[in-house]
């Protein structure tokens, strides 16, 4: 089915996420995906510890899923959502109502995590512009990850996202240290001064905060203690401040609560969600703000809300979520990602220990191993290819998110794997 014409015809013609055109890293032809595996060509097949980037929850071709696509496929792929409404829609705003925090009632559908990101600050700027106080500053951490559009990279750590490269594109925003307080650790009192003195130096110039709960996921998978949460929601209280949630990669289940912000228990005025959305059919992001933060944008100048992405609403992307709600309302996913978590904590924690480790974080089913090198990605892809799993390596980061669904001797492949890897030096970039 492949032949090296055609990885020649990639290699040469087609951009791959995050990587070069001249000096391509390989890629591997998969032909066919089924619960935890995804199958390469050449007939084998992978254990996915990845999720497709946290997105495959209840692992790949759900037959609930694949089915409301059927369905949804020969009655209405796709309609405009400018006057006009559906069922699939109404339906899934209907489910998500029940699982999202109470007060965020009104949802906005758009077609990708980092849409969904633009619109949270599109919202912000224009919630102040309606009150007559326009604000242009967004405060937020380092270390965070919120996409690649512009808006969205303007809140993204700076060295991470090269806001050098993008100097005079970029909105210069408000940058403060990322906690330092473990999830599972001490409250360190001080964590939160940096925060709250920014906060209110500029406090007349921030429209929002915005932030990843609990796991800051691309930006370095850190995981920090929900007591920050908390007192960032007191300090945005305080001061009238808004804000905003990046449920995005932490959302549906991951962390082990429907959403992370429960760890805390804390609500947002503003939360973006995406990946999970769709049990990682199909592209399909939102935005749920409060009442009060809709109504406020919407009695100013414009009197509307100035976003309509063409796809928005897609029926086919909104039939399968609202499938995905279904099967997450069976609440099989609790037991799922406790056992992961558990599994992790057995296996991962003790690499802590080896010389090429930093450190070893776990949360849900999030399991990260930082190591002190930056590891060879292509030599370590080839390992744990070689070892029959898909794990996907960046910096210094082996990091497991696998879907739900992974039985416990697919887990067992897939740690195995991560410690051989990490103890091995020739998987390690040479400084
Ligand atoms: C992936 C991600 C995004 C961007 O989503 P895309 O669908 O890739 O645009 C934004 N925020 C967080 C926290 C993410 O993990």
């Amino acid at each position: 089915m492949f032949s090296p014409q055609d990885l020649e015809f990639d290699r040469r013609h087609i951009w791959h996420p995050y990587t070069s055109m001249i000096n391509p890293l390989p890629v591997y032809p998969v032909v066919r995906s089924e619960g935890v595996y995804l199958e390469i060509a050449d007939g084998r097949r992978l254990v996915d510890g990845m999720s497709s980037w946290w997105c495959a929850q209840h692992g790949y071709n759900h037959p609930e899923l694949v089915a409301a696509a059927k369905r949804q496929l020969d009655t209405m792929p796709h309609v405009m959502f400018g006057g006009i409404t559906h069922e699939p829609a109404i339906r899934l705003c209907n489910s998500l109502r029940g699982f999202l925090p109470q007060s965020l009632e009104c949802i906005f559908l758009a077609d990708s995590g980092s849409v969904a990101v633009e619109v949270s600050l599109k919202m912000a700027l224009q919630y102040w512009h309606a009150k007559g106080d326009p604000r242009t500053k967004f405060l937020t951490l380092e270390r965070g990850y919120h996409g690649d559009t512009f808006g969205a990279m303007s809140v993204c750590d700076p060295k991470n996202s090269m806001h050098s490269l993008y100097s005079r594109f970029l909105p210069e925003h408000i940058f403060v240290a990322a906690p330092k307080s473990r999830f599972d650790g001490e409250w360190l009192a001080d964590d939160i001064e940096a925060f709250q003195t920014a906060l209110e130096t500029h406090r007349h110039e921030i429209a929002a905060v915005i932030l990843e709960p609990v796991v800051q996921g691309a930006g370095g998978m850190r995981i920090y203690h929900p007591e920050y949460l908390r007192q960032v929601r007191t300090l945005c209280d305080q001061y009238g401040i808004l804000l905003i949630l990046d449920e995005i990669a932490t959302g549906f289940g991951r962390t082990g609560k429907m959403f992370a912000c429960e760890h805390a228990d804390i609500s947002p005025d503003i939360i973006c969600i995406g990946k999970a959305l769709t049990g990682g059919m199909m592209t399909l992001s939102a935005t749920a703000v409060t009442r009060k933060v809709a109504e406020t944008v919407c009695s100013g100048e414009a009197g509307v809300f100035m976003h309509g992405p063409t796809f928005m609403g897609n029926p086919l992307a909104c039939a399968v979520a609202e499938a995905n709600m279904r099967i997450l309302a069976r609440n099989e996913w609790q037991a799922q990602v406790s056992a992961i978590e558990a599994h992790f904590r057995d296996t991962l924690m003790p690499l802590r220990n080896l010389e090429n480790v930093a450190d070893v974080r776990v949360v849900g089913a999030i399991g990260v191993v930082e190591t002190r090198r930056p590891v060879d990605m292509a030599a370590m892809q080839a390992f744990f290819v070689k070892q029959g799993v898909w794990i996907r390596p960046f910096g210094r980061l082996v990091y497991l998110m696998p879907p739900y669904i992974v039985d416990a001797e697919q887990l067992r492949q897939l740690t195995d794997a991560v410690a051989v890897a990490v103890a091995d030096t020739t998987l390690f970039a040479v400084s």
